[in-house]
């Protein structure tokens, strides 16, 4: 058996450091130095087993996606990743589950130079809450508040794809527990998780990865600096998170549905979650060099609300407490 500070002592030791960290891991708190002309942006994201991911999904996935949700709604202000602080709930002291989350986690920071300086380590169910930091100059973080009335409407990547491996992963976890149900205890319980690992091999399913692994558009955030008038990142589905960004606003939207990117069923591409793309206004004189980063799906008008041009009623997007 690891202790709390076995584990905080590995955190530590695999972690990098960046400009502007004064002191990371190891005292009470973490010193962090914000460069004059920018403002601090942060924003937290909490993720529980079997709600935000499958409870078979592999500690390499949950550690990046812990991650991924978070430096999206950085993305989305059009800041530029930090610095981060990790509170690890786990129910019991896993060192080779510790490094297979950091594998995942450290990768994606990693790759955005985002530094690990603090956290909290803690018994109980599984359950990760990230903080993220990230800068902007003064005056140009991204909101969701100023679409105006001719603004074009985008998205970037492919909406509905985590959807879909959700509801693939629902079912075959069904199927398995039909299947298995005549079992007994740990006999059972074994044959369940051995068939869902053979109905879905993590790494063999580009739909899954894309729940698993979502990729936050840092980049595209940081170009939409002084472009988007507005932006969300899309993590409850398009209609219910773009309905926020009008709302903000004060305007309403017109979408083409058929124009809206991906191979997911219409329902899945308007309303699925976990997509973790971006959703951002912007004029129309900006539709050239945007039409590299992102697609068009509708235009800004001044009646409140959404209107689709299929006239089907649009499906509504995920609420924790519904
Ligand atoms: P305290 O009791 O003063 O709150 P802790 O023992 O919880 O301190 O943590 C000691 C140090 O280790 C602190 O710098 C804290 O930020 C860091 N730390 C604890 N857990 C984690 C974690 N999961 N990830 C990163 N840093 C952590
Ligand atoms: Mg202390």
């Amino acid at each position: 058996m690891t202790s709390e500070f076995d584990l905080i002592g590995h955190i530590r030791s695999r972690v990098r450091t960046r400009d502007n960290v004064v002191l990371g891991i190891g005292d009470d708190a973490a010193l962090l130095r914000v460069p004059p002309g920018h403002d601090l942006v942060v924003a937290m994201d909490t993720m529980n087993v079997g709600v935000h991911f499958p409870p078979d999904t592999d500690a390499a996935s949950i550690g990046w996606k812990a991650l991924a949700v978070n430096l999206s709604d950085l993305a989305a202000m059009g800041a530029q990743p930090t610095w981060c602080t990790l509170s690890l709930s786990l129910p019991e002291s896993n060192a080779a589950w510790l490094d297979g989350f950091l594998d995942g986690f450290l990768a994606l920071a990693t790759q955005h130079d985002c530094a690990l300086v603090g956290g909290d380590t803690t018994r109980g169910p599984l359950s990760i809450c990230v903080t993220v930091h990230g800068l902007v100059p003064h005056g140009t973080a991204l909101r969701r508040s100023g679409a105006q009335v001719g603004d074009d409407v985008w998205v970037t990547g492919t909406l509905g794809d985590a959807a879909v491996a959700l509801a693939e992963w629902q079912r075959q976890s069904r199927e398995a527990l039909l299947h298995h149900s005549r079992e007994d205890g740990n006999a059972g319980a074994t044959a369940l998780r051995h068939s869902l690992e053979r109905a879905n091999p993590a790494s063999s399913s580009t739909l899954r990865h894309r729940l698993d692994r979502p990729t936050p558009r840092v980049e595209i955030g940081l170009a939409l600096r002084n472009v988007a008038t507005a932006c969300i990142d899309l993590s409850d589905g398009l209609v219910q998170d773009l309905g926020h960004l009008l709302a903000a606003s004060r305007v309403g939207a017109l979408l083409d549905v058929g124009a809206i990117p991906g191979t997911a069923p219409r329902d899945a591409r308007l309303a699925g979650g976990d997509d973790y793309e971006l959703c951002f206004t912007a004029p129309p004189a900006h539709r050239d060099h945007l039409a590299a980063l992102a697609t068009r799906i509708g235009h800004i008008d001044a009646q409140p609300g959404l209107r689709l041009n299929d006239a089907t009623p649009p499906p509504r997007g995920w609420d924790h407490f519904r």
